[in-house]
């Protein structure tokens, strides 16, 4: 019950729903091993998979639909790579009202694609792009009576601060740096609102330096300029014109972060070093917070000594095709214990 428990720090009303899926309140996973693997004191995966609909994506979206139920909607719309979708689609089920959601053809993952029709949202699938899919819906909700939630919709990232409360009252206190991937940028600024929100409340002494990654097919942040055509395996990062590029910024340059970029094969190795090494099935694009890590400390860019959470986005179920792409189609051995004996070299 986010919206109950941080409500003091959010834009709650008398009137504000109390609407829920139990989002939030994720496991800190604490990560040796991986942290031994690439060389730091200490990481920890905030597993924002394990939300009702499989992604931090439930964060904004309970607070979003809410606040539109309060000012008296009674259907949404969004643009998504998946994500977004699947969660607008929950929350409008939860809420009884209707979503349209606006995805670019052929670019969905499967389970993204499968909650949005489960959950009953109108699915829209345009020939176009994420950046072109968002700038219909913007001129759809101008033009109709229909609420965007979009990031765009300032209580998106309000409910999205949550995280970094959370991550505060379980280490009682900030860390040194949090990691993680940056897509439509929502989730960068969301954080570093949260964190500065926090610290000046006195419920954190510190703020931690952001540290943000674009996957290089789809970095316009780190280029400076839009991206026309942007290509990752990472799909949920895979936007070319951020909506939130202002704030991410200022909130890369207010913390002393960064904001770099990372290749498709960096990203797919920490995906399976997350899973391999920790037990974490994420997404790729959830990957990339941990392959941006491990590039700056092989560079020599960031500490070594020092505390370091990576936000983990989405659940690895939501892309299970991609998954099993990585490995050789295993062949059925013979149901004889002769047989699997051998086949095990035992
Ligand atoms: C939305 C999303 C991102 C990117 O977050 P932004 O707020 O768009 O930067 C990263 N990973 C996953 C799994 C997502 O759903």
């Amino acid at each position: 019950m986010l919206l109950e428990r941080y409500r003091a720090f959010l834009p709650m009303t008398e009137r504000t729903p109390m609407l829920t899926l139990n989002e939030g309140n994720t496991p800190l996973v604490a990560a040796p091993r991986l942290a031994a693997e690439l060389g730091v004191r200490e990481l920890f995966l905030k597993y924002e998979g394990l939300n009702p609909t499989g992604s931090f994506k439930d964060r904004g979206m309970v607070m979003a639909v809410a606040k539109a139920i309060e000012a008296g909607a009674s259907s949404i719309i969004c643009a998504s790579t998946g994500n977004t979708s699947a969660s607008a689609a929950a929350y409008a089920a939860r809420a009884g009202i209707e979503a349209i959601v606006v995805v670019p053809a052929g670019k969905i993952a499967l389970g993204k694609l499968a909650q949005a029709m489960m959950y009953g949202a109108r699915l829209l699938v345009i020939e176009g792009n994420f950046d072109q899919a968002l700038t219909t819906v913007c001129e759809l909700s101008d033009r109709f009576p229909v609420t965007l939630v979009n990031s765009v919709n300032p209580h998106r990232l309000e409910g999205q601060t949550t995280a970094a409360y959370e991550i505060c009252d379980t280490l009682g206190g900030a860390p040194d740096a949090l990691c993680l991937p940056v897509g439509n940028a929502g989730n960068i600024s969301a954080y570093w609102m949260g964190f500065k929100r926090y610290a000046d409340a006195g419920k954190s002494s510190t703020c931690p330096k952001m540290l943000g990654f674009q996957a290089a097919g789809a970095a316009p942040i780190v280029h400076g300029h839009p991206v026309e055509h942007p290509e990752t395996v990472a799909t949920a990062i895979r936007i070319g014109n951020p909506a939130s590029w202002k704030l991410a910024v200022a909130a890369r340059d207010e913390s002393g972060g960064l904001i770099d970029a990372v290749t498709d094969e960096q990203i797919i190795a920490a995906w399976r070093d997350l899973a391999r090494l920790e037990g974490v099935f994420c997404e790729p694009a959830s990957a990339a917070g941990v392959a941006g890590l491990r590039m700056l400390i092989e560079q020599g860019r960031t500490e070594r000594d020092a505390r370091y959470v990576a936000v983990i986005t989405g659940h690895g179920l939501k892309d299970p095709g991609l998954a099993v792409e990585q490995f050789a189609k295993p062949e059925p051995v013979a149901a004889d214990m002769a047989s699997i004996v051998k086949w095990l070299g035992w």
